[in-house]
């Protein structure tokens, strides 16, 4: 009697139980949406949410060996959900990401039950500064941090001119290149507090401004062995590199979904002029059913290994990096003057879209990898 009360009692709590991606849109709606004009005009970084979103778990749903099964999706629907409002707030939401899934893709445990933890919780903040050689990977630039072995790790030195949601006590994955023999790329997590480690003031950019986006000046920084997550890189960065891209679909699904609503709420004053544009929200809204549905099958096997899957990942990424462009284009024109006072947020959506189609790996990236993929 007493076990069916207790079964039933659980029944219930789980039945009330929401989601992490209900929890997150619930936080957006009541701590984000107040702040994202802030967040927007004065560069205000959200770290309150970001903490917040930590506690609904939001950045615990995509790491390897948390559960039987992983899956990637409700880590990107939770992106996606803060990013019906804010895509710095979500682009941070995806550095943080990235930074757990390096920890929790490697076979460094210590790292895990440590700061990885930590992360994983939003107790402890950070980013990842891969751009670049996720660029030198695939011949677009040089390596811009180099090491050196020493006792107990490396020394580290170099620049990079922009690493996102950093602060003194945040860290970051980086990789750097060691030119002695054998020559290799390491990869590995950088405190911010390192001593040598210097982040510069940051540049105003003309949206993302509060994600907290610094220069970092590495001079022989020490990177102890306890935070390397793998060396050499070349076969952990093929575990990584699927789940860092389709992690990235969680900006530019939520930043679409806000474009379809503005298109749509504007059916009623303006719909007998709006319906003459090119672009309707239930052509772009039959898009992102498309991309989601894409997105959501891929997210499903993040290691899987056969070049067809990371080219439909890099298809994918490429067609929401696009589709994202291509709705802030459309809600801004639908709109028309009502979006282009200072302060609206047709305006603010599609100074943010063009970031989808320019972090790493840009529009530009993404079809040069298929380019030499066709070779
Ligand atoms: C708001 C914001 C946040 C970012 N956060 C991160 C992050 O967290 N981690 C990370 O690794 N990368 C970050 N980046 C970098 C980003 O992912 C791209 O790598 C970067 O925008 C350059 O890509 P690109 O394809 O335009 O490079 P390309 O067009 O190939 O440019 C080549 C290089 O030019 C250099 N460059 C950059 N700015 C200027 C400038 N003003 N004048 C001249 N040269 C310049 C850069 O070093 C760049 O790599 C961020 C960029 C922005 C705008």
């Amino acid at each position: 009697m007493l076990e069916t009360r207790v079964s039933d009692e659980s029944a219930k709590s789980a039945a009330v139980q929401p989601s992490v991606t209900d929890a997150v849109r619930t936080i957006a709606a009541s701590e984000l949406a107040p702040l994202v004009r802030k967040i927007d005009a004065e560069g205000f970084y959200p770290e309150a949410v970001m903490r917040a979103f930590g506690r609904a778990g939001a950045f615990a749903q995509h790491l390897p060996g948390s559960s039987d099964k992983l899956d990637l999706g409700v880590a990107i629907e939770a992106m996606a959900a803060a990013g019906e409002r804010c895509l710095s707030t979500s682009f941070c939401m995806w550095c943080q990401d990235a930074l757990a899934w390096y920890i929790f893709a490697s076979s460094n445990n210590d790292l895990k039950t440590t700061l990885g933890r930590k992360v994983a919780a939003g107790e402890a903040l950070g980013g990842t500064a891969l751009s670049n050689p996720m660029k030198t990977f695939f011949g677009i630039e040089p390596i811009r941090l180099k090491g050196k072995r020493v006792d107990g790790g490396y020394v580290v030195q170099g620049a990079l001119p922009y690493v996102s949601n950093l602060g003194d006590d945040h860290y970051f994955g980086a990789i750097f290149e060691v030119e002695e023999a054998p020559r290799r790329f390491v990869m590995a997590i950088v405190p911010c507090a390192s001593e040598g480690l210097r982040l510069g003031a940051n540049t105003k950019f003309v949206a993302l401004d509060g994600t907290r986006t610094f220069a970092v000046q590495m001079r022989d920084v020490m990177i102890p062995n306890a935070l390397v997550l793998a060396d050499p890189v070349d076969d952990y960065i093929k575990r990584i590199r699927a789940g860092f891209v389709l992690l990235q679909s969680g900006m530019a699904i939520g930043l679409i979904r806000d474009c379809i609503s503005m298109m749509q709420q504007l059916k009623g004053p303006l719909g007998h002029v709006n319906k003459y544009l090119d672009i309707q929200p239930e052509a772009l809204a039959e898009q992102l059913d498309a991309i989601t549905s894409t997105v959501a099958r891929l997210a499903a096997t993040p290691f899987e290994s056969d070049p067809a899957y990371w080219r439909a990942v890099i298809e994918a990424r490429l067609a929401a990096g696009e589709a994202t462009v291509a709705s802030a284009h459309a809600a801004m024109l639908h709109c028309g003057a009502r979006g282009y006072v200072s302060g609206a947020a047709a305006q603010r959506r599609l100074r943010e879209a063009y970031f989808v189609a320019i972090v790493t790996p840009a529009t530009k990236q993404l079809r040069k990898m298929l380019a030499d993929m066709a070779h």
